[in-house]
């Protein structure tokens, strides 16, 4: 069972992914072209890999409780 994420733009340009309602900014793409996010929130370590438009693995959880759906429709 594959999550699909959602990819959002930062107003600075700097591409963000949305996944059950936690941004991820993006890191770096690995060789075999699964790209590599980290939690937008300094103090967490939560990380994902995408392959395409899907998650392909989670490392870490979460250290706080997500944004409210009303904080990134603001952001975004
Ligand atoms: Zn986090």
């Amino acid at each position: 069972m594959e999550n699909k994420v959602n990819f959002i733009t930062y107003e600075k340009g700097k591409p963000l992914v949305l996944l059950n309602l936690h941004k991820y900014r993006f890191i770096r793409e690995r060789k075999d072209g699964m790209k590599k996010w980290l939690c937008t929130k300094k103090t967490c370590y939560a990380s994902i890999f995408t392959n395409g438009e899907y998650v392909h693995e989670t490392i870490n959880e979460h250290n706080h409780t997500e944004n409210s759906q009303q904080s990134i429709e603001r952001q975004v």
